[in-house]
């Protein structure tokens, strides 16, 4: 079974959202084993759509669209999927009843152009919106199947975890299983080199490396009848890849990010956590709270930039800064040691340093980043040399520290 994903919508194509409805259907298709072969992203306009529908449907037997099912006139893809089948459109009782319940719901009257999300192409299987007002469906027709979903994707995703896939499981004799894993401290050129020879060697699963967001990322993909049998599959790969990588370095398994991992690491031991950040100006705390739960560790963070902050919030003495400057070993322990001593946590963690594009010197250039980790009476400090933009700088910066923290975690 072949598919294609075609996304409609004029404001993908303008950039105006990301596609990530065709990045959950891919991932999906994947799993159970439909190969896609070609993601289209066509606009809001009559003869396109109809054309990339039309080649859509000639060299795929599945073809999915997300978007261009709403109310209005530029809400085309029904119109059109129904004349490509040569179908009529017919009112379709039940979904206006739940139409009408859902515009009853929220207390606002019905058009006759949501009435239009009533009508279906005659014969085909009609998928509830249990989020929305626009119910998607599914034709077959001669060998072919067209699966037209919503494009809001708290809409799309129900619908298709819900009726497409055990729909689409019928079609499907093996599964594909992946599994992901997120290695730091080690760069892409490095894994290459380290774990090369098993990507080249591997087919069954394969093992694919890409680079994001200052990690790399190994995802090892098995082909089988059963998932346990392709499970099973990954499972020798990941310990050879384990065994050269070291675990410690593989912070994580699946869609985890570093501050997940090192937040249930946080609660786990107990351990309270707060911040003095002035280069990183809050991304450090900003990715601590990303996680849900983390008010039972984390107490406060600070953004102490001016020297006269550092000195006032955080107890930095001013002999220190007159000696060492504010971008020093010194000055970020005693940032690290101070904000903890104010907050009253275990752990207290400090960025300073140059973030670009000016203030740099020979001395202490653009990308000079001290980091102080403070952990029950310990402080150690860090020095990295990064490279990139002022966003880079500081992303990679907090990259490090989490790692760092975690590596430290781990150690206790
Ligand atoms: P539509 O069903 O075409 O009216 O789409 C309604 C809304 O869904 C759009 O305005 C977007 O906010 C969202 N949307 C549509 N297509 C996508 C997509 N491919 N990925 C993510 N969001 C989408
Ligand atoms: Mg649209």
């Amino acid at each position: 079974m072949k598919a294609e994903i075609l996304s409609v919508g004029t404001e993908l194509l303008l950039g105006d959202i990301l596609n990530t409805n065709v990045q959950y259907i891919a991932k999906e298709l994947a799993v159970l084993g439909i190969d896609v072969y070609y993601q289209t992203v066509v606009g809001d306009n009559n003869e396109r759509l109809k054309g990339a529908y039309k080649l859509a449907l000639e060299r795929a037997d599945i073809v999915i669209t997300t978007g261009g099912l709403g109310p209005t006139k530029d809400d085309l893809t029904k119109e059109i999927a129904t004349q490509f089948f040569n179908k009529k459109l017919v009112l379709h009782e039940k979904s206006l009843e739940e139409i009408n319940k859902f515009f009853m719901a929220i207390n606002r009257p019905i058009s006759e152009n949501n009435k239009k999300q009533a009508y279906f192409p005659e014969g085909c299987i009609i998928l509830k919106n249990n989020n929305g007002t626009a119910p998607g469906c599914i034709i077959e027709d001669n060998n072919k199947i067209a699966i037209l979903l919503p494009g809001p994707p708290k809409e799309m995703i129900p619908m298709f975890n819900e009726e497409v896939t055990p729909y689409l499981k019928k079609y499907t004799k093996c599964t594909l299983v992946s599994k992901v894993l997120r290695i730091t401290g080690i760069g892409e050129s490095n894994v290459d080199s380290l774990v090369g020879h098993i990507i080249d060697r591997e087919k069954n699963p394969t093992v694919a490396p890409y680079a994001k967001d200052n990690e790399v990322i190994l995802r090892l993909t098995a082909k089988a009848e059963k998932e346990e049998e392709a499970y099973n599959l990954i499972k020798p790969v990941e310990e050879e890849i384990r065994s050269i990588l070291g675990d410690i370095n593989i912070y994580a398994v699946g869609e985890k990010t570093i501050e997940d991992v090192v937040s249930e690491m946080l609660i786990k031991k107990l351990m309270s956590i707060a911040t003095a950040e002035s280069c990183t100006g809050g991304l450090l705390s900003g990715r601590l709270i990303n996680y849900p739960g983390i008010s039972k560790v984390f107490l406060e963070g600070a953004v102490t930039y001016s020297n006269e902050a550092k000195v006032k919030r955080l107890g930095v003495k001013e002999e220190t800064l007159r000696n060492y400057g504010a971008v020093s070993r010194e000055c970020a322990a005693e940032m690290a040691e101070g904000i903890a001593r104010a907050a009253g946590t275990n752990i207290g963690i400090s960025t300073t340093g140059i973030a670009g594009p000016d203030g740099g010197t020979a001395e202490k250039p653009v990308g000079l980043v001290y980091v102080g980790i403070y952990i029950n009476g310990k402080v150690k400090t860090l020095k990295l040399n990064l490279t990139g933009n002022r966003q880079k700088v500081r992303d990679r910066a907090v990259a490090i520290v989490l790692d760092s923290l975690r590596r430290e975690l781990l150690s206790l």
